[in-house]
């Protein structure tokens, strides 16, 4: 790709402080002004490299020059590598991909073939679908173009790499980072970003509503509590777009204070742009929301946007990797995603009990509405409700 990555500069004593040099080998990079860099590389690189509109098609007797070889042995090597050549079956004929051939000398072969081996080893069949899922997602909006033209990606235009890291709500999660990559652009907002971050705190509900089932979709976290904060190189963005907004970080600022730390600046994440940063690559940053559910952040990317990446402005920020967790299904019918838990409900056959939004009112309601027995019921939140 013509846009090189940011993350790929070797470490070196350059005096520019605008040109990521690693801090840490393999680790971070010293910190640089995002917009500045951006600048110099399009001062260095030829625009038709990073254009996405005018296409240059590279000539046989160009590509033959840049690599140093003979114009024939490029006509050679266009045959040979032709994709027709690949065909093992008749055109027509659809090939059966569980079929892998007795004796395969493609590694790719062989992989299938050992997956497919241990797959008939495994006593309970678990459907997982996250290899696949993780993969269709990344490129599901390769090259896509936009449908309104005004849509189409700026020329030049920064493509960031975000990864974003989920508390530990689990268990599980202390052993492996369940996590989100995301693509943001440099001329958008802080605040774009946070708004594509999907967090199960955003969504819970608080409060019982044994007596009043349908009102609990009004009260999510996210419409009570507006207030968060990103943390990046000493600066506190807060979200303030809302009149009910606090400064989250002021705790945090005055606990450091009191300690004789350095002070800290504050800035608003609505009126930030990425491209405005100044930043390190690789480096753990803070994003806090709901008041203490904190979520480590990390740039892994800067690069120019070529003609291969998603050119529909409109899909930004762009979401190219989710973690998928498993779901928690309704204690009656094991087949729906649970939506509430009860307890003291003499209709459970646990406590907590856990129900799809069909089942507990099928349970725990009659025809009209009215309630029956004695219990409590609290909206549920399944971690799994952003597969
Ligand atoms: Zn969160
Ligand atoms: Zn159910």
């Amino acid at each position: 790709m013509a846009a090189s990555s940011a993350a790929g500069c070797s470490t070196s004593s350059n005096a520019n402080d605008d040109i990521p040099t690693y801090e840490y080998i393999d680790i971070n990079t010293k910190p640089f002004h995002v917009a500045t860099f951006e600048n110099l590389w399009k001062q260095t690189l030829n625009p038709k490299y990073y254009s996405i509109r005018d296409v240059h098609q590279e000539t046989d007797e160009e590509f033959a020059e840049d690599i140093g070889i003979p114009t024939g042995t490029v006509e050679e090597l266009k045959v040979i590598c032709n994709p027709d050549t690949l065909r093992c079956h008749p055109e027509n004929q659809p090939p059966d991909t569980d079929v892998v051939p007795a004796d395969p000398g493609l590694m790719t072969l062989r992989m299938r073939k050992r997956r497919q081996d241990y797959r008939e080893t495994l006593i309970r069949a678990q459907t997982c679908r996250q290899d696949l899922y993780a993969a269709e997602l990344e490129n599901l909006a390769i090259g896509k173009k936009p449908v309104d033209p005004e849509d189409l990606l700026p020329e030049g235009e920064i493509i960031l790499s975000v990864n974003v890291l989920f508390p530990v709500i689990t268990e599980r999660f202390k052993h492996f980072k369940a996590r989100q990559n995301l693509q943001v652009l440099g001329s958008q907002k802080l605040t774009d970003l946070r708004d594509a971050i999907c967090c199960l705190s955003d969504l819970q509900v608080c409060g019982e509503f044994s007596d009043t089932p349908d009102m609990a979709p009004e009260f999510i976290s996210k419409d009570l509590f507006k207030s968060a904060f990103l943390f990046l190189e000493g600066i506190f963005y807060n979200d303030m777009r809302y009149p009910e907004c606090k400064d989250l970080s002021q705790t945090v600022r005055e606990w450091a204070e009191s300690h004789d730390m350095p002070t800290f600046q504050t800035a608003k994440m609505e009126e930030t742009t990425f491209r405005d940063l100044k930043l390190k690559v690789g480096y753990p940053y803070l994003y806090c929301h709901q008041g203490d559910c904190e979520h480590v952040v990390l740039i892994t990317d800067i690069r120019l946007a070529h003609r291969d990446d998603c050119l529909d402005l409109k899909l930004y920020p762009l979401l190219t990797y989710k973690h998928r967790m498993i779901s928690r299904r309704c204690a009656v019918c094991n087949l729906y995603i649970s939506r509430w838990m009860t307890t003291n409900d003499s209709f459970a056959p646990t406590d907590p009990c856990l129900f799809c939004d069909i089942c507990f009112r099928m349970l725990h309601y009659d025809p009209e509405g009215k309630k029956l027995g004695d219990f409590q019921a609290f909206p549920y939140v399944d971690p799994g409700a952003f597969n």
